[in-house]
């Protein structure tokens, strides 16, 4: 063994790293080496120094992260090249320990292998200009809101947690459940356009029969349409959810409710049309009678209350 590598393989031996099949060739060199055991007894003699410096104590999580690093590291040499790999690491370390000798020396005491991550730590130890501020965010992102402030004491520095919100895509079927769910969410957009297109899709699923089953909780789509008709602003957006509700008026008592509601209340004259020509089916029934005739005498609109009043003569004639 050479002196070079034997004073390499000192200071791993010293800190109990060294692999036994080095330790007695270097304890051979050490017997015959003056020079070499100069070198350990002034290793020897760096550590009560050490302990006096003030050194940043490494928290157990660097701790336990070096020795994993360390055995992961050792784990992925190949065994060829052991040596090389050992010795390579070792001038790392015997730079930083020339640059910074408290640190490296301890971090070398607990395992510590990687030069990277020695380096990262001695970098964000040493006080340095801060840039203003930096962040990781993508740019397209928006800030949903700020979960925590945090200000490190007797600086200008601030932490500041937040989550935010990372706009995405996703391509699909009307029938998959994604789908359908978001153009749910889509139906009470603020955006005209976006609740247009997604009351419209919506509705042709319904008339299609796919996926409109009634819901005792009110939700699913055919809820979605019953809330657009009652509460959308815009009268083009109510009259689709008409025609997707028009299949269902003569099974579902919810629809029946909401249509008549429209006729006699939606401001609207055109969503009032639509409203009691989807009526004759259920005309017989004693509240469609009721808001008919009130309709078809109090309506501002004469097509409406002519409409009203026939529908209202049909269901009497058969009666
Ligand atoms: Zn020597």
């Amino acid at each position: 063994m050479k002196c070079e590598m034997a004073r390499d393989n000192v200071i791993l031996a010293y800190y109990g790293e060294l692999p036994d099949e080095l330790a007695s060739t270097l304890e051979q060199h050490l017997m015959t080496c003056e020079e070499c055991r100069a070198e350990l007894s002034a290793l020897e003699g760096i550590e009560p120094q050490l302990a006096t410096l003030p050194v940043a104590e490494p928290t157990p999580n660097l701790l336990a992260q070096s020795r994993m690093r360390l055995d992961d590291a050792l784990d992925a040499i190949p065994p060829h090249g052991f040596f090389t790999r050992l010795r390579a690491n070792f001038f790392l370390w015997v730079g930083h320990l020339r640059s910074a000798p408290a640190l490296a020396t301890l971090l070398i005491g607990v395992g510590f292998i990687g030069g990277n991550f020695l380096n990262r730590y001695e970098v964000a130890k040493q006080p340095q200009p801060q840039p203003a501020s930096t962040s990781s965010v993508p740019a397209q992102s928006v800030v949903a809101s700020v979960t925590g402030i945090d200000r490190t004491p007797d600086s200008e520095m601030v932490q500041v947690h937040y989550n935010r919100i990372v706009p995405e895509t996703i391509e699909g079927s009307l029938d998959s459940k994604e789908i359908r769910d978001l153009l749910m969410k889509a139906t009470t957009s603020p955006t005209d356009g976006i609740r247009a297109n997604s009351v419209q899709l919506l509705a042709s699923e319904c008339k299609a029969g796919h996926e409109c089953a009634a819901r005792d909780d009110g939700k699913g789509v055919r809820g979605a349409l019953l809330v657009s008709l009652r509460y959308d602003k815009d009268p083009g957006v109510r009259l689709k959810a008409l025609e997707g509700l028009e299949s269902y008026i003569g099974q579902d008592r919810r629809v029946r409710d909401a249509v008549l509601e429209s006729l006699a209340h939606d401001p609207d004259a055109q969503v009032r049309m639509a409203a009691v020509s989807l009526l004759t089916p259920v005309q017989h029934d004693s509240s469609v009678r009721q808001v008919l005739r009130t309709v078809s005498t109090q309506d501002e609109n004469p097509y409406i209350r002519t409409v009203s009043y026939n529908t209202l003569q049909g269901s009497d004639s058969i009666q």
